[in-house]
């Protein structure tokens, strides 16, 4: 269905204006202005340390952007801005309240080893959302089934391949019901043929309609699956548009290269 370019023209869900982030001295974010509609699935791709994870991080205020703004359904994120325009950081409350409209999937799965594939899922539910615990049990069941593990549900981690454990750690970030996922290289730490099962996952989750941000290497998915491709070198969002002009048709040279040197890497890995 997104193979084709949608047309959006609702608001957008995330919106960047002149986003910069600096680490100290060091500037790792340099003006990014973006948006990601409703519905809208888009693909973060670029080379490594070029900032894709920290843009990520600064949407659901993990970090703290230095400059600019970053609207989340309409709100400022992190910040309260006062009439001359200076930002006044909100209360880590406030910010909790506002991050649970955002799902985030890591590549590292960041399950409990010591809970079940269901606590997993259902410890937030009871402490964060104060659910009670049968209702939880509902809803991590059936969060579990949407990722098709509903039979591991009584499985740890440990028992889990990396596929399963990043299935349960998508059917996790589900249950807190987001607007928005991000997801930050989910298949990364895979072994190739586990790669698959998770990005099937994420193509249903597509399919339905979620708002997504993903950072991959996986050029087919953002080739099938994402509506738009943003390319982001040494900070600076040098390309975005239609997965399909920017993966087959790109305009820079850089990108051209990054292309290049990723497709060189899979049939080397294929070999
Ligand atoms: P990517 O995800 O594209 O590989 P990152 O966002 O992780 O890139 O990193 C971008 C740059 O920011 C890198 O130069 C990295 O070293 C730097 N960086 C990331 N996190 C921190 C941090 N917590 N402190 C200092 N520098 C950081
Ligand atoms: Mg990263």
């Amino acid at each position: 269905m997104t193979a084709m370019y949608k047309l959006f023209e609702n608001s957008p869900t995330i919106e960047g204006k002149g986003v910069c982030k600096s680490f100290g001295e060091h500037q790792v974010l340099h003006d990014i202005d973006f948006c990601v509609y409703t519905s809208e699935v888009v693909c973060l791709i670029g080379p490594s340390g070029s900032g894709k994870s920290t843009l990520l991080r600064c949407i659901n205020f993990l970090e703290n952007y230095t400059g600019g703004r970053i609207y989340v359904n309409g709100r400022l994120m992190g910040y309260a801005e006062a009439p001359d325009g200076t930002l006044e950081p909100l209360k880590e409350r406030e910010v909790l309240e506002m991050r649970k409209d955002i799902g985030m999937v890591f590549q590292h799965f960041n399950l409990w080893p010591h809970l079940t594939a269901l606590r997993n899922i259902t410890e937030a539910l009871i402490m964060v959302k104060r659910m009670d615990r049968v209702r939880a049990r509902d809803i991590g069941m059936a969060m579990l089934d949407k990722v098709g593990l509903a039979d591991k549900f009584d499985a740890y981690p440990a028992r889990l391949s990396g596929g399963q454990q990043q299935r349960v750690a998508i059917a996790r970030a589900l249950a807190m019901e987001p607007r928005i996922m991000l997801f930050d290289e989910p298949t990364s730490a895979l072994d190739p043929e586990l790669v698959d099962e998770v990005l099937q996952v994420m193509k249903s989750l597509a399919r339905e309609g979620m708002t997504m941000l993903v950072v991959t290497h996986e050029m087919g998915f953002a080739a099938e699956v994402a509506d738009r491709v943003f390319f982001l070198d040494e900070g600076r969002l040098v390309e975005q548009g239609p997965s399909r002009q920017i993966l087959s048709n790109p305009d820079s040279f850089r990108i051209r290269k990054f292309l290049g040197s990723w497709s060189r890497r899979v049939s080397a890995s294929a070999c």
